[in-house]
């Protein structure tokens, strides 16, 4: 198994310590599928001999794209989610008309459950600087990077040592001599 060099900015509930310099931090990079994680603190997110963000618009720039063409093509992705949207939103309509029948007796619960009190003010609105999720891409320093494989490697070999045990034969038994 191996994962890219491609991790995802993520915020946690619980301060763990800081890949580097052991810090509480709340902040992971994770890859996508989340085979590989590890506790960043904000001093080492921008550090560069530890990560680099990813800039997308401005990095397609570079290799000569005009910003319109990127307009361009961004707008006809656009375009291509939404009628993908649309297709979708129509599939789950016909599904949700085939179950309509079925559901009608829960739906008279859901009625119910409506009334259960709300609690005024206890979404945490203050505090948090940026409202809305930007999942904030990262790339390892390649050292760190190294690192890190090296270090799924060395678990996967003792796991799999781990699962081989049992099927190994013991100590030469001293009974055949
Ligand atoms: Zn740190």
């Amino acid at each position: 198994m191996s994962f890219p060099n491609l991790y995802y900015k993520r915020a946690t509930a619980t301060a763990k310590a800081c890949y580097i310099c052991y810090k509480p931090t709340t902040v992971v990079l994770a890859t996508i599928d989340t085979s590989d994680f590890l506790y960043t603190c904000t001093i080492h997110l921008a550090d560069h001999g530890f990560a680099t963000r990813v800039l997308e618009p401005e990095s397609e720039n570079k290799i000569g794209v005009s910003l319109e063409e990127i307009a361009k093509v961004r707008e006809e992705w656009e375009k291509k989610q939404k009628q993908k949207k649309e297709k979708e939103k129509e599939k789950e309509k016909e599904k949700a008309d085939k179950d309509k029948t079925a559901d009608e007796d829960e739906k008279k619960d859901d009625g119910k459950s409506d009334k259960s009190p709300k609690v005024p003010g206890s979404l945490p609105t203050s505090g948090s600087s940026t409202p809305k999720p930007t999942h904030e891409k990262y790339v390892l320093h390649r050292d760190i990077f190294a690192l890190r494989v090296s270090e799924h490697r060395r678990r996967r070999q003792t796991s799999q040592a781990k699962d081989l045990a049992p099927r190994l034969p013991g100590a030469p038994s001293s009974s055949l001599s």
